[in-house]
C-alpha cells in the first residue's frame, strides 16, 4: 500500500516537471512572437538613396572579404514578410549569369532586395514594370543596374553570327552599346569591356525614360545608378555619371 502511494506520488511529480517544462518553453516562445511585429518599421520606411547605397556597399566589402553574415530565414521571419509584405531597400537589375547573384554579393537575405535578373542586364517593357512596381509600389529608394565583367551576352553581340530561337532579342538590345564603342575608336581588346559599361549606361537610360522613374526621380525619392562586378575580386565598383 505504502509503495503504491509512492509510485503514484512519482508519478505526479513527473507530470508536474513534464507540464512546467512545456508551460516555460511556451512562456519562453510567447514574448518573441510579441516582439516579432507585423508592421515595417519607420526605418524600414525611411530608407534613403544614400541609405540603401550605404548598406549595399558595406554588404559587399563583407562579401568580398567572406565575412557574410548569417541570414535569418526563420519561421517567425518568412511569417512576417508573409504578413507585413516586403519592403526592399534597393532594386537590383542585373544578369541572369550564375556568377552575379546580388543577394550573395551584397549580403543581403529575405525581404531585401528587388532583384531583375535578364542576360546582359537589359531593359524591355517587362523588366521595366517589374521596376516601376518596386519603386512606386513597395517604396525602394534605389535602382542599381549592375552590370559585370566577361558577360556572355555582351560577347555573343560583339561576336556576331547567328541568334538562334529568342536569343536574337537580347544581341538587339546590347548592339547599340558595342556598336557605339567600335565608333569610338578604342582598341579592339577594350572594346569588350567598354561595351559592356555602355550597356549599362544605355539600360540606366532606358530606365529614366519612364514616366514613373522620372517623377520619383525629379522628386528625390529615388536615384538610378550603374554598378560593374568584378568576377575575381567579388568586389561591385558604383559608377559615377
Ligand atoms: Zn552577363
Amino acid at each position: 500500500m505504502f509503495m503504491e502511494s509512492r509510485i503514484k506520488l512519482k508519478k505526479y511529480m513527473i507530470c508536474a516537471i513534464i507540464m512546467l517544462t512545456f508551460s516555460m518553453i511556451f512562456a519562453g516562445c510567447a514574448p518573441q512572437s510579441q516582439t516579432s511585429t507585423n508592421e515595417p518599421t519607420d526605418e524600414m520606411k525611411n530608407v534613403s538613396a544614400e541609405d540603401s547605397l550605404k548598406l549595399l556597399e558595406e554588404g559587399n566589402a563583407r562579401f568580398v572579404s567572406a565575412e557574410t553574415t548569417t541570414k535569418d530565414i526563420s519561421e517567425a521571419k518568412r511569417e512576417d514578410l508573409s504578413v507585413a509584405g516586403q519592403f526592399p531597400f534597393a532594386v537590383i537589375v542585373s544578369c541572369s549569369d550564375s556568377r552575379v547573384p546580388p543577394m550573395l554579393i551584397f549580403d543581403q537575405g529575405l525581404g531585401d532586395l528587388f532583384e531583375i535578373r535578364v542576360a546582359g542586364n537589359v531593359i524591355d517593357p517587362v523588366s521595366l514594370g517589374s521596376i516601376e512596381y518596386a519603386v512606386e509600389h513597395l517604396g525602394s529608394p534605389l535602382v542599381v543596374v549592375m552590370g559585370h565583367e566577361k558577360c556572355g551576352a555582351v560577347k555573343a553581340t560583339q561576336e556576331g553570327g547567328e541568334a538562334p530561337g529568342s536569343i536574337g532579342s537580347i544581341v538587339e538590345k546590347i548592339k547599340p552599346a558595342v556598336e557605339k564603342v567600335k565608333a569610338s575608336g578604342v582598341a579592339e581588346d577594350q572594346v569588350y569591356e567598354k561595351a559592356i559599361d555602355e550597356n549599362i549606361k544605355n539600360a540606366i537610360a532606358e530606365i529614366e525614360k519612364s514616366p514613373i522613374v522620372e517623377e520619383l526621380v525629379a522628386s528625390g525619392k529615388l536615384k538610378v545608378v550603374g554598378a560593374k562586378y568584378d568576377l575575381d575580386t567579388g568586389k561591385v565598383e558604383f559608377l559615377s555619371e
